[in-house]
């Protein structure tokens, strides 16, 4: 079986469209989503529409909670929380709706889903090093945990984290962030598994930048959200 998996979207179409094309070469039998398809960017209608329709299994982020209201305004900071409210004023009720349907985690044989931490998902936690990284392991009893929230890609062992996946050992990967990469590399970031090969990539492909920092200062949305995407911060 070969999955793709996508997380923390922000409603940056562009982006969004680029990882798509780039999934789609290297078709993939399932597309899993990690959460967080709005907040920040300038198309959330379009961004969780695409998501409905090629996605099989997304889970619920904290931005998707701030839109529908369950998880309030003042755990977001200044710019996120004025990106709540104006996504929530833009959403069509029908995407709201499909936000509202999504659950805080998804388990399967081989894998768990859930966008921040395995552990209390509800408090929507930063794995942040290694430390809190190695107590999600006991939270998860599958063989894979899939997370996003920090935007910072990484593939982490049981014993050490490292990037490439061997036999017998589990691991925690955060697949990074399609629409708001913080790592350094402004190119949208995604992870392919392939279950038979047992290997797990994150890969990272261009889109068009200005096209969304454009829209974000179009929508009135807060200059700073622009900008720091083409630093990917
Ligand atoms: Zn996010």
């Amino acid at each position: 079986m070969r999955i793709g998996l996508i997380s923390d979207i922000h409603a940056n179409l562009a982006a969004l469209e680029a990882v798509l094309n780039a999934l789609g070469r290297l078709n993939p039998d399932r597309l899993y989503c990690l959460g967080d398809l709005v907040g920040y960017g300038p198309f959330p209608n379009e961004c969780v529409e695409l998501v409905r329709d090629h996605c099989d299994v997304a889970v619920r982020g904290n931005h998707d909670s701030g839109v529908i209201g369950e998880t309030p305004l003042r755990h977001f900071n200044e710019h996120g929380a004025k990106a709540v409210e104006w996504t929530r004023s833009q959403l069509a009720p029908e995407n709201l709706q499909y936000l509202n349907t999504l659950p805080m985690t998804h388990e399967e044989k081989l894998m768990t889903l859930v966008h921040s931490s395995p552990l209390k998902p509800e408090k929507w936690t930063y794995i942040l090093d290694w430390k809190a990284a190695k107590k999600c392991f006991r939270a998860f009893d599958t063989p894979l945990c899939f997370i996003g929230h920090t935007h910072v890609p990484a593939i982490i062992s049981e014993d050490s984290p490292i990037d490439e996946l061997r036999k017998g050992t589990r691991y925690l990967v955060n697949v990074g962030s399609v629409g708001q990469p913080r790592d350094g590399n402004p190119r949208a970031a995604f992870c392919f598994l392939d279950t038979d090969q047992w290997t797990c990539e994150i890969h990272r492909v261009e889109y068009d930048v200005d096209r969304t920092a454009g829209a974000i200062i179009n929508a009135g949305l807060p200059g700073f959200l622009a900008n720091r995407l083409s630093a990917g911060i």
